[in-house]
């Protein structure tokens, strides 16, 4: 698969993971998508809070602020439900390296 292909299927994932969000009770907000290699730094390379090889430079990540009943949600267990899903389509789910908001696809040995 292409990077442009992988890019693509990652959207229609995310899109995916979104309605099995809300159809569980919860909602979202967007955090970090895309970080721009201009603010970022080309991958591998360091220039802001960014790790260096961020798939969030390669469009291959976002970050989720998670909310029920109005309650804004931390802790990486309470991505729990979502984490699952999106690994059972496929997905790197940051909860399994205590990043629990960033959901992500594999590239190139990063997450
Ligand atoms: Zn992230």
């Amino acid at each position: 698969m292409t990077l442009g292909e992988k890019q693509k299927k990652f959207v229609k994932m995310v899109g995916q993971l979104i309605e099995f969000a809300y159809a569980n009770g919860y909602e979202l907000t967007f955090g970090d998508a895309y970080r721009d290699p201009r603010v970022h730094g080309q991958v591998g390379e360091k220039k802001s809070y960014s790790s260096a090889n961020s798939v969030h430079k390669q469009r291959l990540a976002v970050d989720f602020n998670l909310f029920r009943d109005g309650k804004y949600l931390t802790k990486t267990e309470d991505y729990l439900r979502l984490g699952d899903f999106w690994e059972s389509i496929g997905g790197s789910w940051g909860g399994r390296f205590n990043d629990g908001n960033h959901f992500s696809m594999e590239h190139s040995g990063a997450k």
